[in-house]
C-alpha cells in the first residue's frame, strides 16, 4: 500500500535558505523563481468614472473597511470594484471539508453585504495605473480615484503543481482551498476505507496556514470512528517547512497531536506533481539551497494546499513589492500605507504585511486603514498602527481547537480571552463552529468593534 521511496534527482525548485535553516517556517520561493504573472491586456476604455475612495475587492477586507469608513463619515464617495455575486466565509470551507457545514452555509449574496452608501462596480480590476490614480476594469471602465484601497485577496496557483488542475475534484484528489472542492473533501473522508491519506502544504505563503492540518485531524477522527479503517490507513503530512507551525508554542502542541495520532510528518517535502493515472504524488525533497532529490508516494486520497501569490494584475503593476516572486502590494507594516504611492493603502491577503494571512488579521487591519486613510485625506499624520495580530483557530479534532492568536510580527502568543491560548479546548471548538461565523457576518462585515476589546482588562497575557 505504502510505496514511498527516494530518487536522488536535483532540480531547481526549492525553498529559500532561511526556510531550510528553520529561522522561519513560512516557506518562500527561491530568488528569481517567480509565480509568473499572466500579462493582462488593457481593455479599450468605454467610460471614465471618478470616486473619492476606490476599493478593489469586496471580500472580508473590502466590505469591513467600507463599513468602517462610512460609519466615520456617511458622505464619503466610495466605490467597490468586485466581480462576484457571492461572498464566501472562507474559514467555513474547513468545516465543509469536515462535514460540519454544507457549502451553502458559507455563502451570502454580495448585494446584501455591500454597505449602503457605497457604489458597487460589478467588474474585475485588470490594470492599475497609480501614477495617474486610475484602475481599469475588464469591461473597459476607467475608475479614477483620490485614494485607493487594494484588497482583492490571494490568487490560488493551481497550475504550479503539475497535473493538479486536471486531477482535482475526482479520484481522491481534493482541496478545501476552493468552494468547488471542499464538499468533495468530505465525500472522500466519509467514504474512505483505508490506504494512504496525504495532506500537503505548499512552498509559498498561504491564507490560513493552519487549514492544511485542520482537515487532517478531522479526517483522522473519522477514520478512527469506523471499524478497522484507521488501522488500514497511513496518514501523512508533507510540508516544505521545518516545523508544524510558525509560532513555537503552537507548533509544540501540534507536534504532540501528530505524535499521539500516529501521523507521519515529512518536513522539507514540496509537492510538485500529481500523477492521476497511477495515483502518485511526487515531491521535491529540499536541502540547503534547493532540491536534493525526489520522493514519490501512492495516494488513495490527497488533500492539497496549493501554492498562492498576489493576483496577477498586482504582480504586473507598480504597486507590487519590487523583485518579489509573490507580487504583494508593498505597504508599510504599521500604517498600511503604500511605500511609494501615499494615496494607496492595502490590507488582507494581497498585502505585503509580514503576518499570517487570515480574516482575523483583517479584523484588526481594517480599522487602521480606515483611520489612516481619513487622516491622509485631511493632511494629518497617520497615527493608527497595526500590531501584526492574527489568529488561526487550529481544529485538532471534532471537539477540540487551539485558538492560536498571535502577533505575526514577533511570534508572541496573544489572547482575546481570559484563557491561556496554548491549549486544546472544547469551548474554542464551539467558538470556531458557532460563534466566529456569526461574528463575521453580523459584526465584522458591519464594522462593529472587536469583541475582545470589551474585556481587555481580563485578557490572558504572556508572563
Ligand atoms: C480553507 C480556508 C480556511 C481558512 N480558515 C480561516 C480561519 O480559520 N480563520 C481566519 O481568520 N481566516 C481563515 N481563512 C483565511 C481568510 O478567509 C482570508 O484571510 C480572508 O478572507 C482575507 O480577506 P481578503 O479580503 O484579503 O480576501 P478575500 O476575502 O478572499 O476577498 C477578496 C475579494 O476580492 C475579489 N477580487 C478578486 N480579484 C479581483 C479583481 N481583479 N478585481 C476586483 N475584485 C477582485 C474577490 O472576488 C473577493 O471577493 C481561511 C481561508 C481558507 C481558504
Amino acid at each position: 500500500m505504502y510505496s514511498g521511496g527516494w530518487v536522488r534527482r536535483p532540480s531547481q525548485s526549492g525553498l529559500s535558505k532561511n526556510a531550510h535553516q528553520g529561522k522561519q517556517t513560512m516557506p518562500t520561493l527561491a530568488q528569481g523563481q517567480s509565480q509568473t504573472a499572466v500579462p493582462q491586456t488593457q481593455p479599450e476604455v468605454r467610460k471614465t468614472v471618478h470616486y473619492q475612495i476606490v476599493i478593489i475587492g469586496g471580500g472580508a477586507a473590502g466590505i469591513t473597511t467600507t463599513s468602517l469608513l462610512l460609519a466615520k463619515n456617511r458622505s464619503l464617495d466610495i466605490a467597490i470594484i468586485e466581480p462576484s455575486d457571492k461572498h464566501y466565509y472562507q474559514p467555513g470551507w474547513t468545516l465543509t471539508g469536515g462535514g460540519v457545514f454544507q457549502i451553502q452555509d458559507t455563502v451570502k449574496h454580495q448585494k446584501d453585504l455591500i454597505p449602503k452608501g457605497a457604489t458597487w462596480i460589478k467588474d474585475r480590476a485588470v490594470t492599475l495605473d497609480p501614477d495617474k490614480n486610475a484602475v481599469c476594469t475588464s469591461e473597459g471602465i476607467r475608475v479614477e480615484y483620490d485614494c485607493l484601497i487594494v484588497c482583492p485577496g490571494i490568487q490560488v496557483d493551481w497550475h504550479l503543481i503539475k497535473g493538479l488542475k486536471e486531477a482535482i475534484g475526482k479520484d481522491g484528489v481534493t482541496s478545501n482551498y476552493s468552494p468547488r472542492y471542499a464538499p468533495y473533501t468530505w465525500e472522500l473522508i466519509k467514504n474512505f476505507q483505508g490506504g494512504n491519506a496525504l495532506f500537503t502544504f505548499p512552498n509559498t505563503p498561504i491564507k490560513c496556514g493552519g487549514a492544511p492540518q485542520k482537515v487532517m485531524y478531522m479526517a483522522d477522527d473519522v477514520f478512527r470512528s469506523k471499524w478497522g479503517v484507521r488501522q488500514r490507513t497511513k496518514v501523512m503530512f508533507l510540508t516544505p517547512a521545518t516545523r508544524m507551525f510558525a509560532v513555537p508554542v503552537y507548533s509544540r502542541i501540534l507536534e504532540g497531536v501528530v505524535k499521539e495520532r500516529e501521523i507521519e510528518v515529512k518536513f522539507h517535502h514540496n509537492l510538485k506533481e500529481i500523477k492521476a493515472g497511477t495515483k502518485e504524488a511526487i515531491f521535491d525533497v529540499l536541502g540547503d539551497g534547493g532540491s536534493v532529490g525526489e520522493f514519490s508516494v501512492k495516494y488513495d486520497m490527497i488533500h492539497v494546499a496549493p501554492p498562492q501569490s498576489a493576483p496577477d494584475f498586482i504582480k504586473n503593476s507598480p504597486l507590487a513589492v519590487p523583485n518579489s516572486p509573490y507580487g504583494w502590494v508593498d505597504v508599510d507594516k504599521d500604517t498600511l500605507q503604500h511605500n511609494r504611492y501615499p494615496n494607496v493603502f492595502a490590507i488582507g491577503d494581497a498585502s505585503s504585511l509580514p503576518t499570517s494571512k487570515t480574516a482575523a488579521a483583517v479584523r484588526k487591519q481594517a480599522p487602521v486603514v480606515a483611520e489612516n486613510l481619513l487622516a491622509f485625506m485631511a493632511s494629518q499624520p497617520l497615527r493608527a498602527k497595526y500590531d501584526g495580530y492574527t489568529c488561526c483557530p487550529l481544529i485538532t479534532g471534532y471537539d477540540k481547537t487551539v485558538m492560536s492568536e498571535f502577533d505575526g510580527y514577533s511570534g508572541r502568543p496573544m489572547s482575546s480571552f481570559p484563557l491561556n491560548p496554548a491549549k486544546e479546548r472544547w469551548v474554542m471548538w464551539l467558538m470556531k463552529k458557532h460563534v466566529l461565523p456569526w461574528v463575521y457576518w453580523n459584526r465584522m462585515l458591519k464594522g462593529a468593534r472587536f469583541e475582545g476589546d470589551y474585556i481587555k482588562f481580563l485578557q490572558w497575557r504572556e508572563k
